[in-house]
């Protein structure tokens, strides 16, 4: 069996995740999340918010905004007419397929990114056929990916479920840049559901048609290129494939922090602030820096609205799959949405010091003006209503008239020097935006480990489901008693699982299965002395400890201590 459906069977097995509705033979695309999974997803997005938000508090922020969006918001998102994937019918068995995946899986062709119309050459030209019967394919279409509903019981008022939570941010910015002081840099992050109508989504957790995303539309000043916060990351760094580079069929290359930066291989330093920022996240799933880069996109596999991509690659027992997207979006949002709102969106820059601009301005002569009739009046209004300063000097120089009569008796155009105390501009946005199921399905793969014929989740402490698991030896009142005891104290500090049935190897594979790290048991020496036994998830080691100093030693363990050292210690 592949490594892969390995994982997959163990997830069913032990309530990671498995398809929804099972009982009704399923859906593809979505799955629920078991109770084991439920709690590593907890922690993922614990660690996310712990990395993303709370380590930058002084500078973004949380909120949370529906998931029924109306039409005008995607409208104006550019969604609902470029949030398409692109698909092709079998003429005879009416199977539909995504046409650029089918292309690249049989023909083994890079196509992300082509027009239908040249997918559809494509399939002509190489003679591609239906894959399930064999009749001839038809003509490659766009198919939108936004579920849609009605809001309310009109059918003229249409909804959509958000394809991402970016928009949300985007519609609140206003709000949320006035209550958080009128600062720049301002994040704004969220943690929610999303619905994309994936055309034929067969892998699992990796397309899924409804999932959770946790983002973060980060708006700056373009101007400003002083990052003060990417010091923390300067040294740091990781690997990166260049668009030049993948042109070529070339590798990743690692490049440093501060490489990317003075060598402007990223069009905003925060890109690489949030670059970094991914990459500690990824290391702290347990995802090593040799098991993941970053991925230039080409201009023409770009998002609509981006100038510059980075996708995050993982690979993992032979998988490679993005976890994040990294995507300068510059005033794209905040412009379409004024545009369509009518509601202004820049934001006021206040100036150190009070600049002094030369400013031209028209001068009427209205003592003359009023001495003409009233339609020569009116079409001398007319005539400079819509035209610059600039425009007015250059008719008046070149000696204009109007109706016969000369503007230079009329008009003058003069030069004054104004105090200017700022200016108003739209914020540019930087957005690193992860899957959540990604992070769950990516995290299991790469902690799947087997030991001896057994199966052990080797995942990092911080995403573990239980810190711990408390087990009586036998199932003896007395035993249970004091195992209960113990799990009840240690439940102040720590997240415990209790078992009490079943021959004590299941429980400890059931155990090493899900993850859990550590393994106490009371036994009947536990009756006599007082003292009970911790187990190594990844060794299988035991040390045997005092009942009272079970929790020191966990808090240990927690805080960065080696099992191994305790061990020699418990030794001595
Ligand atoms: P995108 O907005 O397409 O860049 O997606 C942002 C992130 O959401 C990706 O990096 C993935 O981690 C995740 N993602 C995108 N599409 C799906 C999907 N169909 N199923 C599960 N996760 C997804």
């Amino acid at each position: 069996m592949p490594e892969t459906e390995k994982v997959i069977e163990l997830a069913k097995r032990r309530g990671i995740f498995w398809p929804s509705y099972e009982i009704y033979g399923g859906v593809a695309g979505l799955y629920d999340i078991g109770p084991v999974g439920a709690r590593i997803k907890n922690k993922i997005v614990q660690l996310w918010r712990k990395i993303f938000v709370e380590e930058n508090s002084d500078f973004v922020v949380e909120i949370e905004t529906p998931m029924i969006t109306p039409s005008k918001v995607l409208e104006a998102s550019g969604h609902v007419e470029n949030f398409t994937d692109p698909i092709v019918e079998c003429q005879k068995c009416h199977k539909i397929y995504r046409a650029d995946h089918l292309i690249e899986e049989t023909l083994r062709l890079s196509v992300e990114g082509l027009k239908p119309s040249e997918l559809t050459n494509i399939i002509l030209q190489k003679g591609l056929k239906c894959p399930s019967c064999g009749g001839e394919l038809g003509e490659v279409r766009n198919f939108n990916l936004l579920f849609s509903t009605t809001i309310g019981p009109y059918a003229g008022s249409v909804g959509y479920l958000r394809p991402e939570t970016a928009q949300g941010m985007f519609t609140a910015f206003r709000r949320v840049f006035e209550s958080t002081r009128e600062r720049l840099p301002l994040g704004i992050a969220q943690v929610g559901r999303v619905g994309r109508n994936e055309i034929s989504p067969r892998q699992g957790l990796v397309r899924m048609r409804e999932f959770t995303i946790m983002e973060v539309e980060f708006f700056i000043d373009p101007e400003d290129k002083d990052v003060p916060q990417l010091e923390r990351y300067w040294e740091e760094g990781f690997h990166v494939l260049f668009k030049d580079a993948k042109e070529k069929g070339g590798d990743p290359v690692r490049v440093k922090v501060k490489d990317l930066v003075s060598e402007k291989l990223v069009v905003n330093p925060w890109m690489a602030f949030w670059m970094a920022t991914a990459s500690r996240f990824v290391k702290s799933l347990g995802i090593s820096e040799g098991s993941f880069y970053f991925e230039e996109k080409l201009p023409h596999e770009r998002a609509h609205y981006s100038s510059q991509t980075f996708d995050q690659i993982v690979k993992v027992m032979g998988e490679k799959v993005e976890i994040s997207g990294h995507a300068y979006r510059g005033d794209y949002d905040l412009s379409r949405h004024s545009r369509f709102s009518g509601e202004d969106l820049s934001v006021f820059k206040k100036f150190d010091k009070a600049r002094v601009i030369k400013k031209r301005s028209v001068i009427l002569n209205r003592d003359r003006l009023r001495q003409e009739d009233k339609d020569f009046q009116r079409e001398l209004m007319k005539l400079i209503s819509d035209k610059k300063p600039e425009e007015v000097e250059i008719m008046i120089k070149a000696g204009g008239e109007l109706m016969g009569r000369k503007l230079s008796d009329f008009l003058s155009v003069i030069e004054r020097e104004e105090k200017e105390h700022g200016i108003r501009f739209i914020p540019h946005v930087v957005e690193p935006s992860f899957g959540v199921e990604r992070c769950l399905y990516l995290s299991v793969l790469n902690a799947y480990r087997e030991k001896k014929d057994r199966v052990v989740l080797s995942l990092p402490k911080e995403i573990v489901p239980y810190h711990v698991a408390v087990f009586p030896l036998l199932e003896k009142d007395e035993l249970k008693e004091r195992s209960r005891k113990i799990a009840g104290e240690l439940k102040q500090k720590f997240e415990v699982l209790y078992d009490e049935s079943g021959s004590i190897g299941k429980r400890y594979a059931r155990v090493d299965e899900i993850g859990v790290p550590y393994a106490i048991t009371v036994d009947p020496q536990t009756l006599n002395d007082g003292t009970v036994t911790i187990r190594d998830r990844d060794s299988w080691e035991q040390i045997r400890v005092n009942e009272g100093e079970v929790l020191q030693v966990l808090e240990k363990l927690f805080s960065g201590a080696d099992f191994n050292m305790i061990l020699g210690e418990a030794k001595r």
